[in-house]
């Protein structure tokens, strides 16, 4: 089987919240997504997706995803898809890092490969647990009312976590605005769930351990990427006690090793496109369950054809090392796909069909905005 053609598309995706705030004064209307379709010489396709959350949360944004993919396209055209390992080597030897760039052409090869053989792409990727994984919300930095009520609207949708962004600068209310934030969002919490409260990278060590100290005593979180850098990170790991997930620094196949070698973190956020795709996704997966370290699967945003691939990684995650996946189709207004997997029972199962599962909306997509060969 050989690549025969690539696609590559643009969809807006509206944010369904109306304004996503970030720390840092980040703003979020709307996400620009990329979806890319690879067609195999006898017919069957795949496809992928690449949205970063903006040009401001990690190195990535959407012009990149699309020029990086027209850098590594013609140089794939030919390739086994079915080889997904020498197809990244491929990537690499043509464009280093990128990873958001990598992520939907890899993951497009997977859907492919699962469809030419006719299992699910979980199964391709060690076997799916069959257990339904928690979801989880995304509610953004707001007034503390505001996000406690949020929260309870994601809990009657069934959500059984909740990612609490905070990161308040002192002008904005600083520390104690955040710890505000967090006391009313847990306020009403209900039995087994739980909460991420993530900053973003927006606190430094002495934000973090001010506002740490501002909380009531015994209040149940995990402080997701409390610090924009690897040094403040450990500084403020040495000095507190709450259990601390990675996110946006842990990208690369190095910044796993890292997180590792420097306890860095309990947990990891593992999200596709900034992994690169499911390739190295899986890599990280192994590497992360062989550390001990508790994982959410997710991706930066996306619409249900990045859900998909959140789906499929996270099904293949034990339930004593998956805390949750993000249902990324809950946060845009746009439909890119028809997939069969409704949040019931608190959980979302992958669906059992070949690849990843999706009918995609052509009309959505509208025509390519770029094809190969030229
Ligand atoms: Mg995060």
């Amino acid at each position: 089987m050989k690549i025969a053609a690539i696609e590559l598309y643009q969809v807006d995706l509206p944010y369904s919240g109306g304004i996503y705030l970030l720390s840092g004064g980040r703003e979020y209307r709307s996400f620009d997504a990329t979806i890319v379709r690879v067609l195999a010489d006898d017919g069957t396709d795949g496809w992928g997706e690449s949205t970063p959350f903006g040009a401001t949360y990690i190195a990535a944004h959407a012009a990149g995803v699309r020029a990086g993919i027209a850098e590594m396209a013609p140089h794939l055209i030919g390739r086994d898809p079915r080889h997904t390992d020498r197809l990244n080597d491929a990537m690499d030897s043509v464009l280093t890092g990128h990873n958001h760039a990598k992520a939907a052409f890899d993951v497009a090869c997977w859907d492919l490969f699962g469809k030419s053989v006719g299992m699910p792409v979980c199964d391709l990727l060690g076997g799916g647990t069959g257990q339904r994984m928690p979801v989880i919300s995304s509610i953004p930095a707001g007034e503390p009312e505001t996000m406690r009520a949020r929260v309870a609207d994601h809990r009657r949708r069934g959500y059984r976590g909740h990612s609490i962004k905070i990161g308040a600068s002192d002008s904005e209310g600083g520390p104690s605005l955040d710890a505000e934030r967090i006391a009313a969002s847990l306020a009403d919490r209900s039995s087994g769930e739980f909460f991420l409260v993530d900053a973003n990278g927006g606190l430094s060590p002495e934000s973090a351990l001010r506002m740490l100290r501002l909380l009531p005593d015994g209040l149940d979180f995990v402080l997701e990427a409390p610090c924009a850098t690897w040094r403040e990170t450990l500084s403020l790991r040495k000095r507190c006690s709450v259990p601390i997930a990675l996110d946006e620094l842990a990208q690369h196949d190095a910044d796993i090793v890292q997180l590792i070698a420097s306890d860095a973190a309990d947990s990891i956020g593992l999200k596709i496109s900034k992994a690169g795709g499911l390739t190295r996704g899986r890599r990280h997966r192994d590497m992360a369950i062989a550390a001990g370290l508790t994982l959410s699967v997710q991706d930066t945003v996306g619409s249900h054809i990045a859900f998909a691939g959140i789906l499929h990684l996270g099904q293949t995650v034990s339930a004593r090392s998956l805390r949750c996946v993000l249902d990324v189709r809950d946060m845009v207004t746009t439909r890119t796909a028809a997939l069969d997997a409704p949040l019931q029972d608190g959980g979302v199962l992958a669906p059992d069909r070949p690849g990843l599962g999706l009918t995609v909306d052509t009309d959505v997509l509208g025509p390519p905005v770029a094809t190969w060969p030229e």
